[in-house]
């Protein structure tokens, strides 16, 4: 007896043979042919073989599965093993319309499923269905096989693949249990189900205490303030945002969210997080010994690259992660890695990274997945972009919105009034923009981010200090290119 579970399989071979990773398009012809073959044979993925496999059905699964449909490669060919129980979905959303006041209009499914955020239409689990794309629902991927080419998942599923995807992007840092990290009432978001839980939460709650001055903890708050909600942001920086936000930056918006109400604590650490006689949290003990009390905490002190099972595939060690090629290659052929728990090389920087937000998550899986399917081998050139959305539920007195560009490097020049709008240029010593951010901005100004960031011209650095409006500096920026 064979000790195989795919000893009867009809594709038993290596994916570098049998599935190359790129394939010329000059095979093109021969190739479809065997892909009806292929596809009427594992139309209903009657055994454990997987042409291509992606792990993970979040924001870059997503995007990835659009890319193999518009390569006409999806049906009979594509399996997504997920965690979640639901489509891939436009993550950014559950800080954001998610959280509004349920008297405001809440976002919520089927509304925000890949690929709206890129205008695209929304892709239900029905239209995974309609592509032929398996889908396999709450049964994360547990061990994997690099040599046999074969994935467990934790149902006890077998998956042998040809080509695998791995986008299992990250998970929140978790408060210790010990120090009260998984009291009821302590949430955590990274998924649909935290934010169900979160509003549930909100819901009931009077006292909201966010631990965590980046941009989850500033969405959160924004939104907790939202429902009038009392609502406190302790963080240990000096200000909010420290990792993009200059000082001066930063206490722009602190006057804002104080104006709607909600409280900082700064420069602070958290000793432990206490229940009360229900075993709920009910106040959060600081390591200067102030106690808050608080029926509802939400922890958004950062977020870790979800590297297991796959940790044998090769790991970066500076920025963590799965380590690619500017094709999003692992060091094992046939086996890639994109979104934020891939470690790519940022061409325009030079530099290994990894990217935690979503327009990273779209085009390098867009960018994978091309290269996967045809003979496209042009590297990765990703400029990074970063946004955030607060306050612009319904009755809001100010919405804000912000995006940008490139690299936070050198000295600042901050221009505007922040009531109308605001930018910031980053420039280096020889007064080249290297970043910029701008909010409120109209849509043809938010377009001339990207071309000076990518393009990085110098600028006149002395006009640029004078300009009287960001109108005037976007002018003399765009001048320079
Ligand atoms: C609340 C929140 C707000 C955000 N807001 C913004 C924003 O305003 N702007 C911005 O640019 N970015 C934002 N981001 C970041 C952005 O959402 C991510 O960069 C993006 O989702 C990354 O896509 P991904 O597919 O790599 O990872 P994810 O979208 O996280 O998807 C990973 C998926 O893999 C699953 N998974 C993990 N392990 C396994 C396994 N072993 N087997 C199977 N499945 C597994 C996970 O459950 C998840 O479904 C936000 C993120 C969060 C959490």
């Amino acid at each position: 007896m064979s000790t195989s579970p795919f000893s009867s399989c009809a594709f038993q071979q290596r994916a570098s043979s049998r599935w190359p990773s790129r394939r010329p398009p000059s095979t093109a012809t021969s190739r479809r042919s065997l892909v009806v073959a292929a596809a009427a044979a594992a139309s209903n993925f009657a055994n454990e073989n997987r042409e291509y496999v992606i792990v993970g059905g979040g924001n870059a699964a997503g995007y990835a599965a659009r890319t193999f449909v518009e390569h006409g490669m999806a049906d009979g060919r594509l399996c997504i093993v997920s965690k979640e129980a639901v489509a891939p979905y436009e993550r950014p959303a559950l800080t954001k319309g998610y959280l509004f006041p349920l008297d405001k209009k809440p976002s919520r499914l089927p509304g925000f499923h890949t690929c709206v955020g890129a205008g695209d239409e929304r892709h239900t689990s029905e239209w995974y269905k309609e592509h032929g794309i398996e889908v396999l629902y709450e049964d994360p991927v547990a061990a994997i096989d690099t040599q046999n080419q074969i994935l467990t998942t934790s149902s006890g599923n077998h998956l042998k693949y040809g080509s695998l995807i791995i986008s299992t992007g990250c998970a929140a840092v978790r408060f210790p249990e010990n120090i009260g990290g998984n009291l009821p009432g302590v949430h955590y978001i990274r998924d649909v189900a935290d934010a169900d839980s979160l509003v549930s939460s909100l819901e009931k709650a009077k006292k909201v205490v966010v631990i965590g001055g980046g941009y989850i903890g500033m969405e959160v708050a924004a939104a907790a303030a939202g429902w009038n909600l009392d609502t406190t942001i302790i963080f240990p920086d000096d200000h909010i945002m420290p990792r993009l936000f200059t000082p001066s930056l930063a206490r722009r918006y602190e006057e804002l969210y104080q104006k709607n109400g909600i409280k900082f604590i700064k420069g602070v650490l958290i000793d432990k997080l206490e229940g009360g006689t229900d075993g709920r949290v009910a106040t959060v003990l600081l390591r200067n010994g102030s106690i808050i009390e608080a029926d509802t905490v939400i922890v958004g002190i950062g977020a870790k690259p979800v590297v297991s099972p796959f940790e044998a595939v090769g790991l970066n060690k500076k920025v963590g992660g799965i380590q690619v090629d500017s094709l999003f290659r692992t060091s094992i052929p046939g086996i890639f890695a994109i979104g934020d728990v891939a470690a790519f090389p940022l061409k325009i920087y030079d530099r290994m990274a990894r990217v935690e937000h979503v327009d990273h998550a779209r085009k390098s899986a867009q960018h994978c997945v091309r290269t996967l399917l045809t003979a496209h081998t042009q590297p990765y050139d990703y400029l990074p972009f970063f946004y955030s959305r607060v306050f612009e539920y319904e009755g809001s007195s100010r919405k804000i919105w912000w995006q940008f560009y490139g690299d936070n490097v050198g000295d600042t020049i901050e221009v505007g009034d922040f009531d109308l709008k605001v930018a910031t240029f980053w420039l280096n010593s020889e007064s080249r923009v290297k970043g910029i951010f701008l909010e409120s901005g109209s849509p043809e100004e938010f377009a001339l981010l990207p071309k000076l960031a990518k393009s990085q011209p110098v600028v006149d650095r002395a006009k640029l200090q004078g300009a009287s409006s960001v109108e005037e500096a976007l002018e003399i920026a765009s001048s320079s290119l």
